[in-house]
């Protein structure tokens, strides 16, 4: 009993001594062990013993995509998908998950920062330690706790569409959008109109297999040699907000052990600042920026999902007319396809006036095809003329 008892307290001892040695580690700005966060790996420290944490560049480079696409509205599934569709790792599971992955952006560690048992790691001053390289700035992390909600666990979101034209296409007959369906035989389109209760005169179903690469190789066609873009969020001015709030969660610790005149002053000027600091615009703005690949280089890296949004960015409609060869069989013809406008909201009204200027001529021009329907009539018209007889009084309202 005696034994078992000093056992215990000489554990305690132990795991006392390697938490104060964890602490001054860390306070050195060196790696004290443990769970490696994402987008870091320990290398020997240069200075002296040890270790210290050095940014892994691709990982980095993953993390910063990832905290740009959710600070441009992306869902974390999303981001999550995208990131195991690029064959990005995480540490400790085979797949990245909305959970995993708003842990790793909202973790202190990507800026730089360590926490010791729950709270920020400080220096003898107060001052808040980050001993590594940062891989987000703190107006990012700000922004992301803010958009993530720090804590709470993430929504869910729905599940991701598993084929390219989902909700894409519409059926000719009843202008319903067409669903997906897998069968033995393969993937398919169809028109479930008639399925659900409702009226389709002629129901489309296609094969997945022939529509999907036609709609791909006419997209590509359009749009694969221009430049692909991307929004990124560009956060500032929450820098010193983030700041101002570590450190008045500092200040109430401080009161809470020693409440002075001096600590209680400090508060006050804390509060007044952070109110002033919250009632001012934070300068959050998307800017497009280039990726240096082209449309069709994007297209081949990317998942189904996003090729999807691709799709429908840039197309209005989709239409599937009924086979004649077979029901699923897809040809060319079967297919209208409209794409979306091209909205130029940007142009001045110079450039309004030189854009009108190059219609104009096209516009006025009269139409030089003449119709299918008319054009027996004119044929009739042309012989009678020729036979001498006055079309044109015959035409003439009386
Ligand atoms: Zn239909």
């Amino acid at each position: 009993m005696i034994q078992a008892e000093v056992g215990r307290s000489e554990r305690e001892r132990i795991r006392q001594r390697n938490k104060d040695r964890a602490r001054r580690l860390r306070n050195a700005g060196r790696w004290a062990g443990g769970p490696i966060p994402f987008g870091y790996r320990p290398v020997d420290n240069p200075e002296g013993a040890g270790k210290i944490l050095e940014i892994v560049p691709e990982e980095a480079q993953a993390i910063r995509k990832a905290a740009e696409e959710i600070l441009a509205g992306d869902t974390l599934g999303k981001v999550a998908r995208r990131m195991n569709h690029a064959g990005v790792k995480p540490r400790r599971a085979a797949m990245w998950s909305r959970v995993t992955l708003s842990r790793v952006l909202t973790g202190d560690h990507i800026v730089g920062r360590i926490t010791v048992n729950g709270r920020l790691a400080r220096d003898a001053e107060g001052n808040i330690l980050a001993p590594f390289a940062p891989i987000l700035t703190v107006g990012q992390l700000t922004a992301l706790r803010a958009t993530l909600g720090k804590g709470k666990p993430p929504v869910r979101t729905g599940r991701a569409p598993a084929h390219l034209l989902s909700g894409l296409l519409t059926c000719h007959s009843c202008d319903r959008t067409l669903s997906a369906s897998s069968r033995k035989t393969g993937r398919f389109y169809r028109c479930y109109t008639r399925g659900s209760g409702g009226i389709c005169e002629r129901p489309v179903v296609v094969s997945a297999s022939a529509i999907e690469p036609y709609v791909e190789k006419r997209y590509l066609a359009a749009v694969g040699h221009m430049p692909m873009y991307k929004e990124r969020t560009v956060v500032s001015g929450l820098e010193e907000l983030a700041a101002v709030e570590e450190e008045i969660k500092a200040t109430l610790a401080d009161m809470a052990t020693s409440a002075t005149a001096d600590t209680f002053k400090r508060l006050q000027d804390l509060q007044a600042r952070q109110a002033e600091l919250s009632a001012r615009d934070t300068d959050k703005r998307t800017e497009l920026i280039p990726t240096g690949q082209t449309m069709a280089e994007h297209w081949k890296e990317a998942m189904v999902e996003d090729r999807r949004t691709l799709l429908a960015e840039a197309i209005d409609e989709l239409i599937v007319y009924p086979g004649r060869q077979g029901q699923r069989i897809f040809t060319d013809d079967r297919l209208v396809l409209i794409w979306a406008e091209n909205e130029d909201e940007d142009l001045d009204e110079d450039q309004e006036a030189a854009l009108d200027a190059t219609l104009a001529p096209v516009v006025a021009e009269p139409a030089q095809e003449i119709p299918e329907d008319l054009a027996p009539f004119l044929e009739a018209a042309r012989r009678l003329q020729a036979d001498g007889v006055d079309v044109a009084s015959l035409l003439a309202p009386e």
